[in-house]
């Protein structure tokens, strides 16, 4: 056989007794999911900034930009609902790369999973608790979402999973936001799709159960952009695109047809500082079509402590920079956040 059957890992009951979370942190997380789950509905015209950088790689790292989050949130609760992104997933082009904290808790160290696991688990549980800010990441894996369900407060669905049955079904037992993102290749039928099939109940085999699931009415959609057959960006948080998905969604009969604009990945080419010109440009096309307004319920910003990313694999790392796309600095997301709560 060529698997190796390395060792057993703990079940998310075992990891979640040693690592709990505090009562104060699950009503903090309770609000939070209450506040988001009505602006999906539209219940509410506050504005989600799913925001921080491409990767969670240093809980240190994480904790201090979510603390300096939790100040600029006091002053724009009004207006904006901060999620912070503490991402410990990463899918990889090719495979090569770093793959998130929950296989390498040291990212210049080999992969070590039992580890791994727990210092994912520390790391959200940290932040939630110093900043009562709970969480978005990423669902790569769909049999891991039990060791995250009782903190995260919005849920990702990557460009290289949103077509994957396994990826959809889960998201249709899952009760909270869940965005499903456009894949690489830009089909936006296979984004809507994947709406339709997690809005949806489903029976399936989840975690060596038979499991029946009841739909999640909180899926909704992405835009990060796609890539053509030549390997070049080709963005879509356009007006015309926001159109466009609009009148996708009216065919479908959806509920709670929501958009999120990821402004970073294909639709800024990775040229991260130009996310600001992005936000502004989505803001300005909410103002400019009621419709949009509506379906426009918030931003995917890639932001760290410093600008840019760093290289990892020579030992010398910089603070607060990211190991994997190239993220906005702190004071430049600071102003941005301001700015948002402005034109929104
Ligand atoms: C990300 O959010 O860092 C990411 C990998 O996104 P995507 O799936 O859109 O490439
Ligand atoms: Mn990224």
């Amino acid at each position: 056989m060529s698997f190796s059957m390395m060792k057993p890992l703990p079940s998310p009951g075992e990891i979640q007794e040693k690592y709990p979370l505090s009562p104060r942190a699950r009503k903090a997380k309770e609000t939070r999911d209450e506040a988001i789950r009505k602006v999906i509905t539209g219940e509410s015209n506050q504005f989600l900034v799913i925001i921080g950088p491409c990767s969670a790689d240093n809980e240190d790292a994480v904790c201090d930009y979510v603390s300096r989050l939790v100040k600029v949130q006091e002053k724009v609760a009004e207006k904006l609902i901060l999620i912070p992104r503490i991402y410990t997933n990463k899918p990889r082009t090719t495979g090569e790369g770093y793959k998130g904290i929950v296989h390498q808790p040291d990212p210049e160290k080999k992969p070590d999973l039992a580890q791994g696991l727990i210092a994912m688990r520390h790391m959200h549980i940290r932040a939630l608790e110093e900043s009562g800010l709970s969480a978005a990441d990423e669902m790569l894996y769909p049999d891991n979402w039990s060791y995250v369900s009782d903190f995260l407060s919005y849920v990702a669905i990557g460009a290289r999973s949103v077509e994957n049955q396994q990826h959809r079904l889960t998201v249709s037992g899952i009760d909270i936001p869940v965005g499903m993102k456009n894949p690489t290749s830009g089909d936006l039928s296979v984004m809507l799709n994947s709406v339709i099939a997690a809005q949806n109940g489903h029976t399936f085999i989840y975690r060596g159960k038979e499991t029946h699931s009841t739909g999640n009415p909180l899926a909704h959609t992405v835009l990060r952009g796609a890539t053509n057959k030549h390997g070049n960006a080709i963005p879509n948080y356009h007006y015309e695109d926001l159109e466009l998905l609009l009148d996708k969604y009216e065919q479908t009969g959806l509920k709670n047809p929501a958009a999120i604009v990821d402004t970073n990945h294909s639709n800024s080419n990775k040229k991260y500082e130009q996310q600001i010109r992005i936000t502004r440009e989505v803001l300005r096309s909410r103002h400019y079509d009621p419709r949009i307004y509506a379906l426009v319920k918030g931003l995917m910003i890639e932001s760290y402590l410093e600008p840019g990313a760093q290289k990892i694999g020579c030992g010398q790392h910089i603070y607060g920079k990211s190991i994997t796309d190239p993220c906005l600095g702190w004071e430049e997301s600071e102003r941005l956040i301001y700015e948002i709560a402005e034109l929104c």
